[in-house]
């Protein structure tokens, strides 16, 4: 069924909660009901939403506003390394997992889920489900065809990690096609669908996961492992116990903190190659034991359960307070200019003062939050250190990039906090933008951008560039 409106109110269609009209609101529940859609005589400009969650409507829109309810969430295939499933009902495909850069995944679920399923509803089903891979993306507003467009990414995960294909409808020459994860294109935040020679011509209908049953908790970001640890069940854990510090595999064995277990006991424990310990003796047995009730104690649901409470605590509630969470993008500067950041920082903070940053190497391909690369701790979003490459810095080869986070330079500009008309910067955590009143106009929200654009400008010669797509 497709569902036309006119002059269609998008007020609760936009987590800004600008009160906007669309010109032409189109509706489909259906792969079908969207070929039906004669795209070339649709009014224009054309705009696929999803929950608004990234947009900022700076006007009525006075083209036709697209928007998918297929939904559904369907398990294709449990398969070790090659399995075989059908895709949207139709024909049949081979999936090899070594082509999606999931060739070690142990044992991969591979989940079909439709474009107009809430992103948060998907993570919900996954950690019900007991499936890892999407825990750490769990409450980031917006829904799974929107997912695959953003990339978004949260807490050293990108879903790009979990992404097996994205299935699309062409507009343009009128037929199903689909990408693999590289074909996409993904980088931070980014992807082919958003590159303006081709954004708007590919609808995304529905996106196949990988996700796993094998436990791989992700925990290195920030201090999600601390937060993790003290919800675990008290009978699972002792305070001698600690989480291993790499996440981003099977849980390796974990070792006593304490000097309960002499050194040579602990040496006696030594890990297998799958992280499986081998143990030679009762007190190994008995930590064994503990590692165990540890391991199986955590859980995706536990991990979605601590970051939504996390997030809770940090970011404005778009039902309450209107946002689109990030506003800028973290800016990328030169090591020179860098260096004159930091002297300035040093001379106006003192000697100690250190500047929050994240280091790029120019043969680093490493972006903030992706878990290939480790990332130290930083309370900025997608902001953290290459630990991998930080070190290369320190040799003077001046020949790296470094990225800043923007809420730091936002709020250095005295900006956290402030209000502006109807829009504010959000108290605890300065990158985001809200309709404070709820009665914000566009232009307010606008104004309040330009001018953080033009004090981070004149403070540090850095220009910031919307993360938000302004329409
Ligand atoms: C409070 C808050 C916190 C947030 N936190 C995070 C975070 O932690 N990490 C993060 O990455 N993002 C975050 N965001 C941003 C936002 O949630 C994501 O960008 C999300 O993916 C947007 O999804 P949406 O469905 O709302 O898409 P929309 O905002 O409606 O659209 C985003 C883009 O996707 C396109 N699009 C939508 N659906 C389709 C489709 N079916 N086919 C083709 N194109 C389509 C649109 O045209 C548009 O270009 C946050 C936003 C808010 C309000």
């Amino acid at each position: 069924m497709i569902k036309t409106e006119y002059y269609k109110d998008l007020t609760k269609m936009n987590t800004f909660g600008m009160k906007v009209k669309a010109r032409c609101f189109m509706e489909y529940d259906s792969v079908a009901d969207l070929v039906d859609i004669e795209f070339a005589e649709l009014a224009r400009p054309v705009l696929h939403i999803g929950g608004g969650s990234n947009l900022l409507f700076t006007d009525d829109f006075k083209g036709t506003v697209l928007h998918s309810k297929i939904n559904f969430i369907e398990i294709l295939d449990e398969c070790h390394s090659k399995c075989h499933f059908r895709t949207n009902g139709t024909s049949s495909e081979d999936v090899d997992s070594s082509d999606s850069g999931h060739e070690n995944a142990p044992e991969v679920v591979l989940v079909s889920v439709g474009a107009g399923v809430v992103f948060d509803d998907f993570c919900d089903w996954a950690a019900k489900e007991g499936l890892w891979g999407v825990e750490n993306l769990s409450y980031i507003p917006g829904e799974v065809g929107a997912s695959a467009v953003q990339n978004i990414g949260a807490y050293g995960v990108e879903v790009k990690d979990v992404i097996h294909r994205v299935y699309c409808y062409d507009t343009v020459e009128e037929e199903f096609v689909s990408f693999s994860v590289e074909e996409c294109g993904y980088g931070y935040r980014d992807s082919i669908f958003k590159n303006p020679e081709v954004k708007g011509r590919y609808v995304v209908t529905h996106v196949v996961f990988a996700l796993s049953r094998e436990p791989r908790p992700r925990l290195d970001y920030g201090h999600l492992r601390d937060a993790v640890l003290s919800a675990l069940p008290a009978d699972s854990i002792t305070e001698t116990e600690s989480l291993p510090s790499r996440g981003d595999g099977p849980l390796p064995f974990m070792r006593p903190r304490s000097a309960t277990v002499s050194a040579d006991a602990a040496q006696q424990v030594k890990p297998t190659i799958e992280g499986t310990p081998t143990h030679s003796d009762t007190s190994s047995d008995c930590n064994f034991d503990r590692t165990q009730r540890v391991e199986k104690s955590i859980t995706p649901a536990l991990i979605r359960k601590v970051i939504i409470r996390i997030r809770k605590e940090k970011l404005p509630e778009p039902s309450v307070v209107g946002s689109a969470g990030s506003f800028f993008k973290n800016p990328v500067v030169s090591a020179e200019h860098f260096a004159r950041i930091e002297a300035a920082a040093k001379a106006e903070h003192g000697a100690d003062y250190n500047v929050p940053h994240y280091i790029i190497m120019p043969e680093c391909q490493c972006v903030p939050e992706t878990p290939s690369h480790s990332v130290g701790p930083s309370p900025y979003p997608g902001v953290g250190k290459c630990l991998l490459h930080t070190n290369d810095t320190s040799a003077g080869r001046g020949d790296y990039s470094v990225k800043v986070p923007a809420a730091w330079m936002i709020e250095q500009c005295g900006w956290k906090g402030r209000r502006s008309g109807g829009a504010a910067v959000w108290e605890k955590q300065p990158l985001v933008i809200v309709n404070y009143t709820g009665e914000a106009y566009p232009e307010e929200i606008v104004g309040l951008e330009k001018r953080i654009i033009a004090s981070v400008k004149s403070k540090f010669d850095v220009e910031l560039h919307p993360e938000v797509e302004h329409v």
